[in-house]
């Protein structure tokens, strides 16, 4: 087992609150460019001067996207940690090397499984 599964626990609701808000601000921000979106007339879309809205939109989405994403891994940590299985590789079974979830804390893989993953891409 590693050491102080309460200080872990905590530390992942910390990194969730984070992503959380992370997320929050992005949802925000796409707000905020949807509605200078629809401020914009067919006209403008073409003005060199004006605000390129649509690549706006494809950073915010993006920002969106990486948001869940690491809110959703951080959710499994999470839920892991509560089951008491938090750092425990989901492929093989084994620990987690503990620099690894120092450095990673929503790692779900082994440092072999996740290099294993890698190759597959
Ligand atoms: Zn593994």
């Amino acid at each position: 087992m590693n050491a102080a599964p309460d200080d872990q626990s905590q530390r992942l609701r910390q990194l969730l609150a984070e992503a959380d808000s992370r997320e929050q601000q992005a949802r925000n921000r796409l707000a905020e460019v949807r509605s200078l979106q629809q401020g914009q007339s067919a006209d403008d879309e073409h003005d060199p001067d004006g605000v390129p809205v649509s690549f706006e939109w494809s950073k915010a989405q993006a920002m969106l996207e990486q948001a869940v994403a690491e809110r959703e891994r951080l959710q499994r940590a999470v839920d892991a940690a509560a089951r008491g299985a938090y750092g425990v590789c989901a492929v093989c079974g084994r620990e987690i090397d503990a620099r690894r979830l120092a450095a990673r804390p929503d790692a779900t893989l082994c440092i072999e499984c996740a290099r294993a993953q890698e190759l597959q891409r």
